[in-house]
């Protein structure tokens, strides 16, 4: 089992490995906070590393002990430690501190957290620190894990004694794994329109805070597939704050020549897996947020909604509607009821030409502005209002 990262390789720990695993796990000050280190002899840290070998010999390891490389040179461990019951897992991690500072741990772990949701399928992870251990606080928060308690205790079993203790979580949840099983494909024509945004990338995104107030802005649509379309946000940002209370963004772009496009979706954080992909895909973004900066961002899947094109460029103008992930399609404007008495006054108003006559007159929706001229000349109120 290997995993790759921008700088690391992480492969099974082994026997192979004991001088520069008891390096690191040998070192009172690098485990001054871990609950099994250190190791106080080279034979402790053997038995560990064969322990550790063994699991590995198995399908289904009961614990996954990763070696870190930097070079080929090893520098360090992350443990990924599955609870086959109830899909959860337990994450752990020490680095040799001469390379302490550089962002390895958090890139390290990322890589496992990305293996356990992906390959082991895995629901939720929990991480523990001691509550004075300020450095792993920090690295829980840039690799995303959040507090879920303070209350514990923490026992060492020699003279450390005991201390608070943090419990930290990160969860995926079922919807997000049906992400992976492809389950919500869009069809062709939801498929032509996200294409498009994501053609045209530049587009506005409306939400709303929590005291209902509307707010804007310019952002990129950064990756589409079958499954619908990808933003990211930072956590520090109120439009990520918007997105996950309301669960809502409404899109809108314009599409060069007067064309535009509209878009109101729901939304929900996507996994790492889907943020690494879109750094993939939009080069650009590194620059931005180099190296494990990028973890101050989340993915947002627009996993669900219903959209609109419009055309000004020939006359009569067209518009044409599209829904993905179970949303309907939602045709807005005016319909004329069986109240018409065939004046044929709203025919000749229309800007569109866009009414054509019949028992009642009908107007062509896919043409017609929704101007609402004829509405408020009709003499017999037979033209009713499709949106409210
Ligand atoms: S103006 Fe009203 S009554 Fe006259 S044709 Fe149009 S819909 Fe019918
Ligand atoms: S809303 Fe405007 S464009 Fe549409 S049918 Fe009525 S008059 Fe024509």
């Amino acid at each position: 089992m290997i995993l790759e990262t921008e700088r690391l390789v992480l492969r099974p720990l082994g026997v192979g490995d004991l001088e520069t695993t008891h390096t690191y796990a040998g070192d009172t000050e690098t485990t001054k906070y871990m609950i099994y280190f250190p190791s106080k002899t080279l034979a402790d840290t053997e038995r560990f590393l064969a322990d550790a070998a063994f699991e590995w010999e198995k399908d289904r390891p009961a614990f996954y002990e990763f070696a870190v490389t930097l070079d080929g040179a090893h520098i360090g461990g992350v443990t990924l430690k599955p609870d086959g019951q109830n899909r959860q897992g337990e994450l752990g991690w020490v680095l040799n501190r001469d390379y302490w500072g550089q962002g390895y741990a958090s890139e390290a772990i990322a890589a496992v957290i990305q293996f356990a949701f992906q390959k082991r399928k895995l629901k939720k992870l929990v991480a523990y620190c001691d509550s004075r251990n300020q450095a792993s606080i920090r690295l829980m928060g840039k690799i995303g894990l959040r507090l879920e308690s303070s209350e514990g205790v923490r026992r060492y079993a020699d003279a450390r004694g005991t201390s608070g203790e943090h419990r930290y979580s990160l969860s995926i949840d079922e919807e997000d794994l049906s992400m992976d099983r492809g389950g919500r494909e869009m069809d062709e024509k939801a498929k032509k329109y996200v294409d498009l945004f994501r053609r045209v990338k530049i587009c506005s995104a409306g939400t709303v805070d929590a005291q209902g107030k509307v707010h804007s802005r310019i952002i990129n649509v950064l990756m589409v597939d079958a499954r619908g379309m990808f933003l990211v946000a930072s956590r520090g940002k109120p439009f990520y704050k918007q997105m996950l209370e309301s669960g809502q963004v409404a899109l809108a772009a314009s599409v060069q020549p007067n064309q535009s496009l509209k878009f109101d979706g729901k939304v929900k954080l996507a996994g790492r897996a889907e943020l690494d992909e879109i750094f993939v895909q939009n080069p650009g973004l590194g620059e931005v947020y180099p190296g494990e900066t990028r973890y101050i961002l989340d993915a947002f899947w627009v996993y669900e909604g219903c959209g609109e094109w419009f055309d000004l460029r020939y006359h009569p103008i067209t518009r044409e509607t599209f829904a993905y992930g179970g949303a309907q399609e939602e045709h807005n404007g005016f319909e004329i009821t069986k109240g018409c008495t065939e004046c044929d006054l709203c025919r000749e108003l229309c800007p569109q030409g866009c009414i054509e006559k019949g028992s009642p007159y009908h107007i062509v929706w896919m043409h017609c502005l929704q101007c609402g001229r004829c509405i408020e000349n009709c003499p017999a109120d037979a033209i009713v209002r499709l949106h409210p």
